[in-house]
């Protein structure tokens, strides 16, 4: 994809995001140049220096040195081919000879040129500076050391030459290298910039999907997939919160228009404070069912949509159960209903203690409401792998196969239970709960014989699998 920089790629946060890039990229230039640099050095003068030494040794074997007349200072002009001198060395006897073309106050320098190994580029003279020589020293069998040099002022000009370019080059890299620094940053962002502008256009226009990138990458699909999912997530909370306020609104129409049918029938009848009494009993009672039915439809509202923070802990089943009994004990005898519980003991559940304890009451209340009189409800509890099932077994008036499928819905009442009183809501939050603890619930039923309604729910551990099995 081609790039272009905008003011915003030049803008500080971008300049650190490339600054990485650009040490790379220079740091990389800089090395090329200056490996190509030393190489081309060591190269250029190692031929002047194999030339000199070709040289001295071409004079030596055409000049026997074995026949030299030393003196302290003994000077010869003669005819060196290329070379500028040759020094020989013996103790401290010098003979340099010097080419004829050498400034006669450069001999005296040349004969206290003190002796080193070899040199391609050696400034002999700082009055002379635009001499340039390679110099090289060797040791005769006979013990003399013989100096000689010769210039190599244009392979020292080609080295001078060289590096300057290689200092322009270097200047070109840095610039290149920050644009490619910057590009490179860009080009890192771009698919978050590509992914904010996306989150812009979907929120102005209300969609509720990212459109995925031609090619964003494994990473980069991954969060456009997350992204998706919680959008998704966030709409279907949305709209299940405003299923659940349209149907609390309408479920409460019918109570409160009652309500108002009460007061207005206590209002028309004149001044009778019986009659007034009675309406506001009777207003005081409706209120309290639609607080009671508000209450249920807003915790079930909140566990269906996921919204509801359950306050977990272990929970003794066989306890929390009896507690629940104890609270019906009186209604059971009334009815004179034999209530018996085989659940087994030390079964732990981690569960919201009060929240499950109403799940019990409304399986027990209903147990105890729809069985005929001496009849029989037995709780029991089963373990089946890493749940426990409790079961509410009744021998009352059973729930016909199709009630069956609707008795889980919000203010369902079967025509046959009319007699007995009833919001409709207790089976709904029920099931809510149930699932909110990541529980099931079913029915099994037959018609005039009895129902038993079975709530599985996530075991913590049961010292007494045994029992509870056998049972
Ligand atoms: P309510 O008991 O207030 O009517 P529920 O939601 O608890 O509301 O129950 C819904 C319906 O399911 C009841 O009206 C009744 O018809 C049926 N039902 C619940 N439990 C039993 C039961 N143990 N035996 C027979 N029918 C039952």
């Amino acid at each position: 994809m081609f790039l272009r920089l905008s003011k915003k790629d030049i803008a500080p946060a971008r300049f650190k995001a490339g600054l990485g890039f650009f040490l790379l990229f220079f740091s990389a230039t800089l090395i090329v140049i200056v490996l190509l640099v030393v190489g081309l050095r060591k190269e250029l003068a190692e031929a002047e220096l194999s030339e000199v030494r070709q040289q001295l040794d071409t004079y030596l074997e055409e000049n026997n040195p074995s026949n030299l007349r030393f003196g302290p200072l003994s000077f010869t002009g003669r005819k060196l081919g290329e070379l500028q001198f040759i020094k020989f060395i013996r103790g401290n006897d010098r003979l340099l000879l010097a080419a004829e073309n050498l400034a006669p106050e450069l001999l005296e320098e040349l004969l206290h040129l003190r002796s080193f190994e070899e040199q391609p580029w050696f400034q002999p003279s700082t009055t002379h500076p635009e001499l340039i020589w390679a110099v090289t020293t060797k040791e005769l069998p006979n013990g003399v050391v013989v100096q000689a040099a010769k210039s190599s002022v244009s392979s020292y000009g080609l080295y001078q030459d060289i590096r300057s370019k290689a200092g322009a080059i270097t200047i070109f890299g840095f610039v290149i290298a920050w644009l490619l620094a910057l590009f490179s940053a860009k080009k890192m962002v771009l698919p978050i910039l590509q992914l904010h502008q996306e989150l812009e256009t979907v929120v102005e226009q209300g969609r509720v999907r990212l459109q995925l990138l031609n090619d964003p990458g494994n990473e980069l699909e991954t969060l456009y997939n997350q992204l998706n999912r919680l959008l998704e997530q966030n709409r279907r909370l949305i709209d299940e919160m405003r299923d659940s306020l349209d149907n609390v609104a309408h479920d409460l129409r019918t109570p409160m228009t009652r309500l108002r049918s009460v007061a207005e029938f206590g209002l028309q009848e004149g001044d009778d404070p019986e009659r007034l009494r009675g309406s506001l009993a009777d207003c005081l009672e409706e209120s309290e069912r639609v607080l009671a039915m508000l209450n249920i439809m807003m915790n079930v509202a909140q566990a269906e949509s996921g919204a509801i923070t359950l306050d977990t802990q272990p929970v003794e089943l066989l306890e929390s159960i009896h507690a629940m009994m104890e609270l019906y004990d009186y209604v059971a005898q009334e009815r004179e209903i034999a209530m018996s519980c085989t659940v087994a003991a030390e079964i732990i559940i981690n569960a919201d203690a009060i929240r499950i304890s109403q799940v019990w009451g409304n399986l027990i209340d209903n147990g105890l409401k729809y069985t005929h009189e001496n009849g029989a409800l037995t709780i029991g509890s089963r373990l089946d792998e890493e749940q426990v099932v409790v079961s509410f077994q009744d021998d009352g008036m059973g729930i016909s196969p199709v009630e069956q499928k609707r008795i889980w819905e919000r203010l369902y009442r079967g025509d046959r239970s009319r007699s007995e009183q009833g919001l409709g809501l207790g089976l709904n939050y029920v099931k809510a709960m149930v699932e909110a603890h990541g529980g099931k619930v079913w029915v099994e039923s037959e018609l005039n014989k009895g129902t038993t309604f079975y709530v599985s729910l996530p075991l913590v551990k049961s010292d007494n699998l045994k029992v509870a099995t056998e049972q």
